[in-house]
């Protein structure tokens, strides 16, 4: 069934609780996906930036390299929370297909960047349905679901290319950040691998990666599809990154 948008917002700024559900069948082609969106209270203030967030799963995106099905009968709930963590964009709790997005911060964000996190959220719980996320190494985990929400954006083009202007003989690696501060470039850097490999070996968009990593975890099943290690993909993509990203064209823009 999918509701109307203002019956859905109708629902969500009465009282001191909303509650509505949506159907996200057509947005995330997952078929019988159903998205359910909270809110802990009256957000009569924030009523542009929440049909934002609706508008998003009505639009028809279709996150790439998430197998089709994957989250076929599971039942999501996103709820808007009001405290939230400075640095943290938002949260994904696969064991009870929770994301808990910043009412205070998407109130702010533009459309594409709650559309960016919200489908990397997502994808971090079509992640867990395949892989035991604790045995995945940061940099897929964060990286895939970064790609798999936006692809490599401009935004983080650009923070790369600065990035290797400064430090040209300092190149990215695949390490999880010390301070997490550099998190923000660092899913940059992630991003940019997947797309790098999808680039060069084709075998991202499809799912297939990811079917690949399911069955035989990360380290082999990266090996199976690209028939490469870790790290040999990983020098082959910094020697890619100083070639591509070394300067910022003229007439370079995000807009
Ligand atoms: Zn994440």
């Amino acid at each position: 069934m999918r509701m109307p948008l203002l019956a859905i917002l109708a629902l969500m700024t009465t009282g001191g609780r909303g509650e509505a559900q949506i159907s996200v069948a057509a947005a995330w082609s997952t078929g019988t996906t159903r998205v359910r969106v909270i809110a802990h209270r009256n957000l009569d203030r924030d009523v542009a930036k929440v049909r934002q967030l609706m508008a998003a799963f009505e639009s028809g995106i279709n996150p790439p390299g998430l197998p089709r099905g994957l989250l076929d009968g599971v039942r999501v709930t996103i709820s808007l929370a009001e405290e939230f963590d400075d640095i943290v964009e938002g949260s994904a709790h696969p064991a009870s297909a929770l994301i808990i997005l910043p009412i205070t911060s998407i109130t702010k964000w533009q459309q594409r960047q709650v559309m960016r996190v919200v489908r990397h959220e997502v994808a971090h719980l079509a992640m867990a349905r395949v892989v035991e996320i604790t045995s995945v190494p940061y940099w897929f985990r964060e990286g895939y679901a970064e790609w798999a929400a936006v692809g490599l954006s401009c935004e983080a083009e650009l923070q790369i290319r600065l990035d290797r202007l400064a430090r040209p003989h300092d190149p990215p690696t695949l390490a999880r950040p010390a301070e997490r501060v550099q998190s923000r470039l660092s899913y940059a850097y992630f991003a940019a691998f997947f797309s790098h490999l999808d680039r060069v070996g084709g075998a991202v968009k499809d799912g297939s990666l990811l079917r690949a990593v399911g069955g035989r975890g990360v380290e082999r099943g990266v090996a199976a599809v690209f028939q490469k290690s870790i790290e040999t993909l990983e020098a082959e993509w910094q020697s890619d990154l100083a070639l591509r990203f070394r300067d910022i064209p003229d007439g370079f823009s995000c807009q």
